[in-house]
């Protein structure tokens, strides 16, 4: 498979509609970013990669870091996990508050922000020292220790986080948040100030295309169940609620960000990630669902 060939004719193809969409504002850190980037990385499971666009530029991971940060709870507390949030489509928005207090507090999934800040609850409570243990965790799977965490989003979301201080107090309400809001909450906003390229990100989600392998990266074990059942949650809610229309395009699991950035895995072949900063109606980057779609349209290689 010719993937450098494949890439770049995407590349040429969805540039003209960088400029559809609108980038996030509602964290005002990002409303600096120039939108008028686009970049794609993918990383085969045979050790090879390829690159286009901006594919080395740093970007605001944010919601993709919830697969990271689920993956470790997972690690630490196995199936109990699920007695705290589901694993089924919200159907609603990320930040949706409606439907967590008509379900008495426990989220969806684990990849809406409700379901994450639980899983933030988790790591608060069960490790000493969260944010070293998490980027520790994010450095050693992509392989890269010049990944951090960016401060000035973190406390830019922090100080305009209304909605989801909100979802901290139904959640602690309804007895489904052990830690102090407050503590959880700052712990969750620095998890989605991680910053990484596509690059980095396409590394990273390689050992969740490889299954079959042992998950083990700083102290982060998974069985290959667990593997695999995480690349189902993502197929299933990874997307908003566009993850049918991104299953029905795209057919990988994966997950997105508001950075406009999206990381996918086609299991047992290769992992992409790319990244746009304008996003869709529903919160996806418009030019990165594109990509992806192209991708697996012209490598006819998908889950499906
Ligand atoms: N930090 C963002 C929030 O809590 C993450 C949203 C996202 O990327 O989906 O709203």
């Amino acid at each position: 498979m010719n993937y450098q060939k494949i890439i770049n004719e995407i590349y040429e193809t969805v540039l003209p509609m960088q400029a559809m969409g609108r980038q996030a504002t509602y964290i005002p850190a990002l409303a600096e970013v120039n939108p008028e980037q686009t970049g794609m990385c993918v990383e085969t499971l045979d050790g090879r990669r390829y690159a286009v666009g901006d594919s080395d530029v740093r970007f605001s991971i944010q919601s993709i870091s919830k697969v990271f940060s689920l993956a470790m709870a997972l690690s630490l507390e196995g199936d109990k996990v699920w007695k705290r949030m589901g694993r089924e489509p919200s159907g609603a928005s990320f930040n949706s508050l409606v439907q967590l207090e008509l379900e008495f507090g426990k989220p969806r999934n684990p990849f809406i922000n409700a379901g994450a800040i639980v899983v933030a609850d988790i790591l608060a409570s069960r490790l000493e020292n969260p944010e070293e243990d998490f980027i520790c965790f994010v450095r050693s799977i992509s392989n890269d220790t010049s990944i951090g965490y960016n401060d000035e989003v973190a406390l830019s979301e922090y100080s305009c986080g209304y909605l989801n201080a909100a979802i901290a107090n139904v959640l602690k309400f309804h007895n489904n948040l052990e830690g102090d809001i407050d503590r959880v909450l700052r712990l969750y906003y620095r998890i989605c100030s991680v910053e990484m390229t596509c690059c980095q990100l396409a590394q990273a989600f390689l050992p969740f295309a490889d299954h079959r392998r042992e998950f083990c990266h700083s102290g982060v074990r998974l069985t290959t169940s667990q593997v695999k059942r995480m690349n189902a949650v993502m197929q299933t809610c990874g997307f908003y609620d566009e993850a049918g229309d991104f299953s029905f395009l795209v057919g990988l699991p994966g997950k997105s960000g508001v950075g406009g950035g999206i990381a996918a895995v086609c299991p047992g072949n290769y992992s992409v990630a790319v990244w746009s900063p304008r996003l869709n109606a529903k919160g996806n980057s418009v030019v990165g669902m594109k990509m992806l779609e192209l991708l697996t349209t012209m490598t006819e290689e998908s889950v499906f």
